[in-house]
């Protein structure tokens, strides 16, 4: 494999606007991810044999067309199978995705490959302006906080102060008045539900650097209310970072050097406007090749006023992040839910969606040697965080219901329920399965 500290330093360098030479970097590690999971991957050896690709026939992005698309699922189902053969297990460390799309993905990575990850997102963070003294505040699922800083915030070097996502509002913007910070990271979902408060406050906040990632970004309103450098991140934990906002033209650039990113129609071929398909070029152990994110988006096809020449999506259609509107006038990111569901145990996948603001249900599918009290568990870690007198029926289904023409969703907030069915989709069907 190549050396993990050459990728780690070559993260940092300057992405060529050359055309040719960022085609040339992409196309030649593409093809090294597919003749390697081909070679190494039993998952991958079998589906390509059972497609009649040749791997070592794949050296472009027109080639790797050919390539049938991955889906989530499928990522889930294969598991191990993905994982490179000279890659010993116990050698790997587990990530997991952060399960707002209804479904938890297990992947396997290496510390080297994380450090890489790491430094594709701090690369991009300093282009964006991020300074390492900056003082950096970020909302977290409770069980993601970093039990210690790492030894070079101790010296002051990229401090980051954490504050539990499904924190009550005022809350979340007491800590950071206080805190101050310079570079706020937050979900989109969360930018909203501090944008309504402030706004009921008649409030504004100064912070000079706010990246949104995750969910969407309602831009507009949060501006009105949180001053300062707004950008938006399209990525995940699976493939990294895929895009950054651009602060002068319309959506997101793309780093070619890390991500070869598709937008694909129902055969997978290219399109304008669909599906976002990613491989993200530094994953090894695991490779992901032809990922669907589950998102749409659409490409840009005029230049970008900033200037930068690289392949810019337009706008990104399917991405949500709406709030769950409950008593009180609270609204709340979509997202708590998820939190409660999956820091409870043994639960597979879910669906949740609001009925009215004070009536909600919440679907869940049982994993194998699911512990008794697993229902109750996910209960009482839900109701808190609702913090209003929210009814909430939990049931467990063998499967959840995907509605044949809309895209799955994890979570349906009041207002899309009515959008939906203003729209004609059977909405009685997903709120009773
Ligand atoms: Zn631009």
């Amino acid at each position: 494999m190549m050396p993990d500290l050459h990728i780690l330093l070559s993260s940092f360098s300057r992405i060529p606007h050359d055309e040719d030479r960022w085609r040339a970097l992409r196309d030649a590690r593409l093809h090294r991810a597919v003749v390697e999971a081909a070679m190494h991957c039993p998952f991958y050896r079998e589906w390509f044999r059972s497609h009649e690709i040749v791997p070592t026939e794949i050296r472009s992005a027109a080639d790797a067309l050919q390539l049938p698309v991955l889906t989530r699922g499928r990522v889930r189902a294969e598991g191990l199978r993905m994982v490179r053969d000279d890659v010993p297990v116990d050698t790997c460390s587990q990530e997991m995705t952060s399960g707002t799309t209804g479904e938890p993905t297990t992947l396997y990575t290496r510390s080297s490959e994380l450090r890489v990850q790491h430094a594709l997102w701090l690369s991009g963070y300093l282009r964006a302006g991020l300074r390492p003294w900056h003082r950096q505040a970020k909302f977290i699922m409770a069980h993601k906080m970093p039990a210690k800083p790492r030894p070079y915030q101790r010296l002051g070097v990229l401090r980051r102060a954490y504050f539990p996502t499904a924190a009550p509002t005022v809350e979340k913007l007491h800590w950071l008045r206080r805190l101050r910070p310079d570079a706020l990271f937050s979900w989109g979902s969360i930018l909203s539900e501090l944008a309504n408060q402030l706004e009921q406050e008649q409030a504004e906040l100064n912070i000079p650097l706010i990246f949104s990632t995750s969910d969407k970004l309602q831009r507009e309103h949060v501006a009105a209310r949180i001053k300062g450098r707004l950008l938006d991140v399209y990525g995940s934990i699976e493939t990294g970072p895929v895009a950054w906002g651009c602060g002068v033209g319309e959506g997101y650039h793309i780093d070619p050097r890390w991500a070869h990113v598709e937008l694909v129609d129902a055969d997978g071929q290219s399109a304008r406007r669909g599906a976002v398909v990613c491989t993200p070029l530094w994953r090894r152990v695991m490779p992901l090749i032809r990922y669907q994110l589950g998102d749409i988006a659409e490409w840009a096809d005029t230049p970008c006023p900033c200037g930068n020449p690289l392949p810019r999506i337009r706008a990104l259609i399917g991405r949500h992040g709406e709030l769950l509107s409950l008593p009180n006038g609270i609204c709340l990111s979509a997202n708590v839910v998820a939190e409660a569901v999956w820091q409870g145990p043994g639960i597979q996948a879910f669906q949740f969606a609001q009925r009215s603001e004070t009536e909600s249900i919440l679907f869940l599918v049982p994993g194998p040697g699911i512990p008794s009290n697993a229902v109750a568990r996910v209960r009482e870690l839900l109701t808190p965080r609702l913090a209003s007198p929210v009814q909430v029926q939990i049931k467990c289904v063998p499967a959840l219901y995907r509605a044949p023409d809309a895209k799955f969703r994890a979570t349906y907030p009041l207002a899309m329920i009515e959008r939906l069915r203003c729209a004609g989709v059977d909405v009685e069907r997903i709120l009773s399965q």
